[in-house]
């Protein structure tokens, strides 16, 4: 855990975030800006900065990222009307919080 990782805190239960599911290896929480009628973070407790700092040890968390991104997606709704599924990498890449996320959004009519 990073002390000043705003994510790092919110996996941590030190914020009052309402996780909508959570696991041994990630919570889901609603983005606080959202960009669409749904739009959730799924969020790995490990702390990894961004795809660029993936090692080999890293993959079921990033298996376990899509799988549970399904399971939300069809929890909230939107799997048959469809969702969106992104992760920005860095500034350049639209990266505002330097803990590694899986942003789902959907619902749009
Ligand atoms: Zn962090």
């Amino acid at each position: 855990m990073e002390k000043d990782c705003i994510f790092c805190n919110i996996v941590a239960g030190k914020t009052e975030t309402e996780f909508l599911y959570q696991d041994d290896m990630l919570v889901v929480f609603r983005d606080i800006n959202p960009h669409a009628p749904v739009h959730l973070l799924i969020v790995p407790k490990k702390h990894i900065r961004s795809i660029n700092d993936l090692t080999e040890a890293d993959q079921p968390i990033l298996s376990e990222m899509l799988m549970v991104a399904k399971d939300m997606a069809a929890e909230h709704g939107i799997a048959q009307s469809g969702y969106r599924l992104f992760i920005n990498v860095e500034r350049g890449g639209g990266q505002v919080i330097f803990h590694l996320h899986l942003h789902l959004i959907g619902g749009f009519r």
